[in-house]
């Protein structure tokens, strides 16, 4: 079928609308390939340097857009559409949603191509890339590329880069469909967008769309959605045209500095280390583990991220747990136990450690407060020479959160009641902590 004049001129001025957004919200230099975000939590705070310790400078609002530069620590460096740079937590951003049609793919050209932590040759290596091996470029400057490498980015000169052809974009209409159980509707935000009877730009023209047009998902091909209007006309919309919602939000609080924390959570023992026994002869590590993860997953609802030293049943020793808390950069440390006495139903209730008065005390205090209206005695915050707080270089605490082997105590412990009632604790002292 030949296509029309005016089929032809639309394709180009759709093409001219994508790529005139990106090229206008950059200075006129050589940056080139851009990766851009579409925000979709509620609020996200945009600071100074990458880390909670930095000023916030601006607001993001859901629907904004911005530019991703680097990326450190899993924060996200990134350009305003004001122009501005700040930081923001990346796992506030959500990445599946970085629009592939602005990023650029190509193969190496070369062999034993070295990816560089900087764009300069005398910058650290960070691997290599082999002849033939296909790369996304995200960002250009001054004849180096910024690629997406090892879940992160890396430098290599763009030489050694061929640029992928486009191709034939009618190809695009054999692709298959798959439904993404997550996304339930979307809206469009591109202004004058195309409904299309087939997933391609130049498939024919079902129904132009107006922005903030509301669109009830049927199934995903490729870079496009297969929708239904109101009207319930169907037809494939281009996927950076519209912004899907999904059925589980990311974030739906609003935004917190909890959202933007990262905490180590620290489930004492595991494996061969079974901690303290109770009566019934269960360990102590199975009931840290369990409460551990009912707190993850509160956190986790809060937008924070969250990262546990230890999954499942197994042994990790002492030193590689604080160790964790500073390769991940953590903005808390909590560590969780059970205690023991020397006989049986002889001590009973909480106890909040932590080691260094003013890096360790204030969260202790902070979470300390909250154990109050749980049903076992809260005994206080106290120090502990224990080596998962000595060696930490972040704010860190330990919780003992009630005596495994006293009869009233270990009832409790072991109760999905009291484990969530622990969880709620903690997030809400975090968010004090944060405040
Ligand atoms: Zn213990």
């Amino acid at each position: 079928m030949r296509h029309t004049t005016k089929q032809i001129i639309s394709a180009v001025l759709l093409l001219s609308l994508i790529f005139s957004g990106s090229w206008l919200s950059v200075p006129a230099t050589a940056y080139a390939h851009q990766e851009t975000i579409t925000v979709t939590a509620n609020t996200v705070n945009v600071r100074m340097g990458p880390g909670l310790a930095y000023d916030t400078m601006a607001q993001l609002k859901k629907g904004d857009k911005i530019t991703v530069i680097t990326q450190k620590n899993s924060w996200y460096q990134v350009r305003l559409a004001s122009d501005k740079i700040g930081w923001v937590a990346s796992w506030l951003l959500k990445n599946t949603e970085i629009s592939s049609a602005t990023n650029v793919k190509g193969t190496i050209n070369t062999a034993n191509v070295a990816a560089k932590e900087n764009p300069a040759d005398d910058s650290d290596t960070l691997g290599t890339l082999q002849e033939n091996a296909a790369v996304t470029v995200v960002y250009e400057q001054a004849g180096w590329s910024q690629i997406l490498f090892k879940q992160s980015v890396a430098w290599i000169k763009t030489a050694y880069i061929t640029e992928q052809k486009n191709k034939d974009n009618t190809q695009k209409s054999t692709q298959q469909l798959t439904v993404d159980q997550s996304i339930k509707s979307m809206t469009v935000h591109e202004a004058n967008a195309k409904l299309r009877a087939t997933p391609a730009l130049g498939g024919r023209i079902a129904a132009t769309l107006t922005r903030k047009t509301q669109l009830t998902y049927l199934a995903t091909a490729g870079d496009w959605y297969k929708v239904q209007t109101q009207a319930g006309k169907t037809g494939y919309v281009a996927n950076w045209a519209v912004t899907p919602s999904t059925s589980n939000k990311p974030v739906t609080t609003n935004a917190s500095d909890l959202a933007e924390a990262t905490i180590v959570l620290d489930p004492g023992h595991g494996g061969r280390d079974s901690g303290a026994l109770s009566q019934k002869k269960t360990y102590e590590k199975t009931y840290t583990l369990q409460i551990v993860k009912k707190i993850a997953a509160k956190l986790r609802q809060a937008g924070a991220r969250v990262v546990l030293t230890r999954k499942k049943d197994k042994y990790v020793g002492l030193a590689p747990r604080p160790a964790l808390a500073k390769k991940v950069h953590a903005d808390a440390f909590i560590s969780i136990h059970l205690d023991s006495s020397p006989k049986d139903n002889q001590a009973s209730g909480t106890t909040t450690y932590y080691y260094g008065k003013s890096k360790d005390k204030p969260l202790a205090k902070a979470l300390n407060q909250q154990f109050n209206n749980l049903t076992l005695d809260n005994r206080g915050v106290e120090f502990g020479n224990f080596l998962v707080l000595r060696d930490n270089k972040q704010p860190a605490v330990l919780l003992e959160m009630g005596y495994i082997n006293d009869r009233h105590d270990y009832k409790r412990i072991r109760s999905s009641y009291y484990q969530t009632k622990v969880a709620d604790d903690i997030y809400t002292g975090l968010k004090q902590y944060f405040k």
